[in-house]
């Protein structure tokens, strides 16, 4: 389990030396405009803190899942070259289609300091997807300094995440400020958390967070869980869940995971009642029934005394922590909720509390209400949130030298 970083991009020395820093611009892109530049946003102090100091960076990304044969513009981060300099307000230059060409190198070997190259797409190498030695020995030469600001990637082994830092052995190898502060809030959460100590789980499917009840277990004060995988939870308890979805694979399992929590000092708390409707869409007719659901109905979000106990619970935490939504979030009226939830942990923060957020579709939930600025924390990363609450390995962590 990585801890929060001491040694950061700040403590290095980087007056007239080039940072290779890998970020994380996997933006939504849709007829070349970026629909979310987030993640491009969330990269800039790391950029401003080399760039003030007087060194030059080369940021080096992945975007989407080009097939690994060569440039494809659909895959182009050119976009995000034109986003970073109206945000850094000074030119980011993209020398290439080819990270690794004559003309990327010599516009590296010529970088000046203050200046800004964004590198295209790693993936279409298909060396970077995976880890490959010698593309990464290609790209280390680029950096006198190694800087890891892509927590998004950082639960994989890329080659740009863990190869290009292990070829760099014996220069600073580093983590960036959006790293730092997700290490800072996601681990220091788990690992040192004041308590009560709250975990909202949620999402569509158990055999996505059966890893992190196992982890959280024993962990925290407190396990929610909401969201569809309840209803796979409630049907190994002996509960109808009518025509919810359920995974029917894991119905034993989900057996073994309550009596595995029973087994700690962790309360488990289920809902008791769900907003139901006979099909998953706008505007149908919906009722309250819970914990059993009739035959012909399905749970598409929790229902008022849910909301209820799940909303004291976060409320009366000091640290929460939460990963997936409470509902079909996407389709009104089945939002309520998540935004409940929302709001308790808004409400739990502005009482002291430390509050993460974590999860793609979570975090898109909250953002898209506008409420994130509500959060201690909002994470950047989907998978790589997960993996930190699963206590599961970091590999892009894990070869920076942070102690
Ligand atoms: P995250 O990305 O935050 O980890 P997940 O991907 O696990 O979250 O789950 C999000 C999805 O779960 C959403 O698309 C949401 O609509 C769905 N979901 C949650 N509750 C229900 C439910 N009761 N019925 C159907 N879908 C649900
Ligand atoms: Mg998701």
């Amino acid at each position: 389990m990585p801890s929060a970083a001491r040694t950061t991009i700040d403590a290095i020395e980087v007056s007239g030396k080039t940072v290779l820093v890998r970020v994380d611009f996997n933006v939504p892109i849709s007829d070349g405009e970026i629909s979310d530049d987030s993640r491009i946003r969330a990269a800039i102090p790391t950029i401003q803190s080399i760039l003030d100091r007087g060194g030059s960076c080369v940021l080096m990304s992945h975007l989407g899942r080009p097939s690994g044969n060569g440039f494809e513009s659909a895959f182009s981060l050119a976009p995000a070259a034109v986003r970073l300099s109206e945000l850094l307000d000074r030119p980011v230059n993209l020398p290439s289609d080819d990270c690794l060409d004559d003309a990327s190198r010599a516009a590296v070997a010529s970088i000046g300091s203050g200046e800004v190259i964004l590198l295209e797409n790693l993936r279409f190498h298909a060396a970077e997807k995976k880890g490959d030695v010698d593309f990464a020995a290609r790209l280390a030469i680029y950096g006198d300094v190694y800087c890891q600001d892509a927590f998004g990637a950082a639960h994989r082994a890329d080659a740009s995440m863990v190869a290009v830092p292990q070829a760099m052995e014996g220069r600073p190898r580093t983590a960036g400020r959006l790293l730092e502060a997700e290490l800072k809030y996601l681990s220091g959460a788990i690992d040192s958390p004041e308590r009560p100590f709250v975990a909202v789980l949620g999402g569509a499917k158990i055999s996505d967070k059966l890893a992190t009840i196992r982890h959280l277990a024993g962990r925290v004060d407190t396990l929610v869980v909401g969201g569809a995988m309840a209803f796979t939870l409630l049907r190994a308890m002996g509960h109808d869940t009518g025509r919810s979805l359920v995974e029917a694979s894991m119905i034993e399992e989900a057996r073994a995971i309550i009596d595995a929590v029973d087994a700690t000092p962790t309360t488990l708390l289920l809902p008791v009642d769900f907003v139901c409707a006979a099909a998953p869409a706008a505007g149908v007719e919906t009722t309250v029934s819970g914990p059993d659901i009739e035959s012909g109905l399905m749970g598409l979000d929790i229902g008022p005394a849910s909301i209820n106990s799940f909303s004291a619970a976060v409320r009366a935490a000091r640290t929460v922590v939460w990963n997936g939504p409470m509902g079909l979030f996407e389709i009104p009226p089945f939002d309520q909720g998540t935004l409940a939830i929302t709001n308790a942990m808004i409400e739990a923060t502005i009482a002291g509390a430390t509050s993460v957020v974590g999860g793609g579709d979570t975090a898109a939930a909250v953002n898209d209400l506008g409420l994130g600025a509500g959060f201690t924390h909002v994470s950047t990363g989907g998978g790589a949130s997960l993996r930190m609450l699963e206590g599961g390995p970091m590999p892009g962590v894990d070869t920076l030298d942070l102690a």
